[in-house]
């Protein structure tokens, strides 16, 4: 999985690792993933100082002492791998699959096995005008169950299509959404346009509590953070039946039909 958690977990090694060390080195397996010629960004990395490391939806930001914004997006839907290497020898290591390298002169952050990937390399300003588009950060501290119900209204649709639309909220993918919906007790095809206050409340507690969990996940020593993501026919972890699943707008979406329901039935917070 490359979702908000694992995006989250990188951004938080790369944060601990290299800020305040310079750029020594950029490997780029593909030049039609930047937005400028590989030899241009390497002229404007090389010797920068990395300031700080910011995730913004599933973008992870670099900035770079200049000014500039390093802006990384990958696309996995197979193995994606990223490897850390604090030795001081670490951006030597170019293996055939590498797709993407950043040493510094402290080691390097390697991925491997992307489907794709985008990096550009922009002003703050071009960072700003891009992000004018992405609705808030699910776990900011400005979510709130009226921010989520202001978000969604006037607008007509599922539930799972609403929260995986990223101009309404920011970076909640296909399967996040599915666990938010299971987490809050919700049909992932209820309508929008039916919730109501307690189901809001129990929404935006999922939501909170879930990417808090996850966010924490390295802490607590435990993987199981999915619990219907590509579990369709495998039992529900809250009931034992088994989970089922459906078509919404041409994207699959996991479900328990005895502990999701078309409005909340349990006290928010308790559904865990
Ligand atoms: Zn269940």
């Amino acid at each position: 999985m490359w979702e908000l958690p694992e995006i989250e977990r990188e951004r938080k090694k790369l944060d601990q690792q290299f800020v305040g060390r310079r750029f020594r080195k950029v490997v780029v397996a593909k030049e039609s993933w930047l937005n400028l010629p590989l030899k241009e960004l390497e002229d404007q990395l090389i010797g920068r100082q990395l300031l700080y490391v910011e995730r913004r939806s599933k973008s992870i930001i670099f900035h770079l002492d200049d000014g500039h914004r390093l802006v990384l997006n990958i696309g996995s839907m197979g193995q994606l791998l990223t490897t850390l290497n604090t030795e001081n020898t670490g951006y030597d290591q170019e293996g055939p699959k590498l797709q993407l390298s950043f040493g510094f002169e402290n080691g390097s952050w390697n991925v491997a096995g992307a489907r794709s990937m985008t990096l550009q390399w922009i002003s703050a300003r071009e960072l700003d005008e891009q992000l004018k588009a992405i609705g808030p950060e699910p776990g900011s501290r400005s979510m709130s169950p009226a921010l989520l119900k202001q978000r969604f209204e006037k607008r007509r649709s599922s539930l799972k299509t609403a929260l995986s639309n990223p101009a309404i909220i920011a970076g909640i993918s296909s399967p996040l959404a599915d666990e938010i919906a299971f987490r809050a007790g919700l049909l992932p095809t209820v309508r929008i346009e039916s919730l109501n206050d307690e189901d809001y409340q129990a929404l935006f507690a999922a939501l909170s509590n879930w990417l808090q969990e996850a966010f924490d996940v390295e802490e607590n020593g435990t993987e199981n953070i999915y619990a219907v993501t590509n579990r369709t026919g495998e039992p529900c972890v809250q009931c034992g039946n088994a989970l089922e699943e459906t078509q919404i707008n041409s994207r699959t979406a996991v479900f328990c039909k005895h502990c999701q329901h078309e409005h909340v039935q349990v006290p928010a917070g308790s559904t865990k």
